[in-house]
């Protein structure tokens, strides 16, 4: 696991630049968002210049955050000095307006907490250990100096209460616990964000759900669901989603590791990997083409259902093996 952090050249960077792009990584969640916009809304709040996108713009679910409405789903016609891509851990995951942000601008921080980074770019802060991409920013933010605005400190909390699923995944420490804290003494509502990103669902979810739980298997100790077109179809839904259900499965007391396949429309598959402590899912997806960390990890593959699965389960079985082994 490889930790840099470059925290004085990235300083430099952010300061010696009259534009900046942030992206993040495509199909956002709420460390994505919060950490884009945390760090925008920071840096704007310091005097910079900055834009922020991502492909699509803002999920429904975190449009609650200050700045949504300034963040380009599109980028068509500009050039900065710096982007900062922030929680991608490869070039790919940034999506078009990350390539477009790579050929028009002239230097790259990356920024991200992914154990699978590719060290693209040029500046790294890059921290496996810290448990959301907003905490890296965090930590930047304070190593800068100056002030975190209440909307910023809401979009870094948001990015902890996500990525530790409220603080429940492993890696979860007494520091967490302390940014935590220095948040909400900025303002930042912990119980509003826990309740909009992981309490709140749509009801289509559910109706996604009594199409796919038919499709739930349990082999040993590896838990599989999936998601067709016709089933999104069904619950009424436009873009491909699980709702959440991988969370559910990697529940199932008998399980150590849960995938739900879900069939894109253009012959792909895509995956998303959930395990128990002592079970890495992270190899198997960066084997994949994809990447995440140990307990959550996703990747999407060329092929039909049938052969993506006959490619992936056997990957999955030595996961579980090296798991048991090491047990
Ligand atoms: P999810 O299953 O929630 O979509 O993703 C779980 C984790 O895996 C997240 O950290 C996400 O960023 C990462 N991930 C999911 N799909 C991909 C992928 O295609 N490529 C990479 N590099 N990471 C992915
Ligand atoms: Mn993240």
């Amino acid at each position: 696991m490889t930790n840099k952090t470059q925290w004085n050249e990235a300083t430099e960077a952010v300061l010696g630049a009259e534009s900046i792009l942030v992206v993040t990584h495509v199909k956002p969640d709420g460390d994505a968002i919060g950490s884009l916009l945390g760090l925008t809304l920071a840096l704007r709040e310091r005097g910079l210049n900055v834009d922020a996108a991502v492909d699509g713009g803002v999920p429904k679910f975190l449009e609650y955050l200050s700045g949504t409405e300034t963040v380009y789903s599109k980028l068509t016609v500009s050039k900065w000095d710096l982007m900062i891509s922030v929680d991608a851990s490869d070039e790919e995951r940034t999506g078009l307006v990350g390539a477009y942000g790579r050929e028009h601008s002239g230097k790259i921080i990356n920024l991200d907490h992914h154990a699978t980074n590719t060290f693209f770019g040029n500046i790294y802060l890059v921290a496996p250990e810290s448990v959301s991409a907003t905490e890296i920013v965090y930590d930047w933010l304070v190593h800068m100096g100056g002030t975190i605005s209440q909307s910023a400190a809401a979009a870094l909390l948001t990015g902890l209460v996500t990525d530790t699923i409220g603080f429940r995944t492993s890696n979860v420490n007494p520091r967490t616990l302390e940014i935590v804290r220095e948040l909400m003494l900025l303002g930042a509502p912990l119980h509003e964000i826990i309740q909009r990103t992981l309490v709140s669902r749509d009801y289509n979810d559910l109706e996604l759900w009594k199409h796919v739980f038919p499709s739930i298997e349990l082999k040993d100790g590896i838990i599989s669901a999936v998601v067709t077109q016709t089933n999104l179809k069904q619950a009424g839904l436009d873009d491909m989603t699980d709702g959440g259900l991988v969370s559910t499965l990697i529940s199932v007391e008998e399980a150590k590791i849960a995938v739900v396949f879900k069939e894109q429309s253009d012959n792909r598959v895509e995956m998303s990997f959930r395990s128990v402590v002592g079970f890495d899912v992270s190899a198997v997806a960066f084997a994949l083409g994809g990447g995440g960390h140990k307990q959550a990890a996703g990747a999407t593959v060329e092929g039909t259902m049938a052969e993506v699965q006959a490619q992936v389960m056997p990957l999955l079985q030595i996961a579980l093996k090296q798991g048991e082994a090491l047990g």
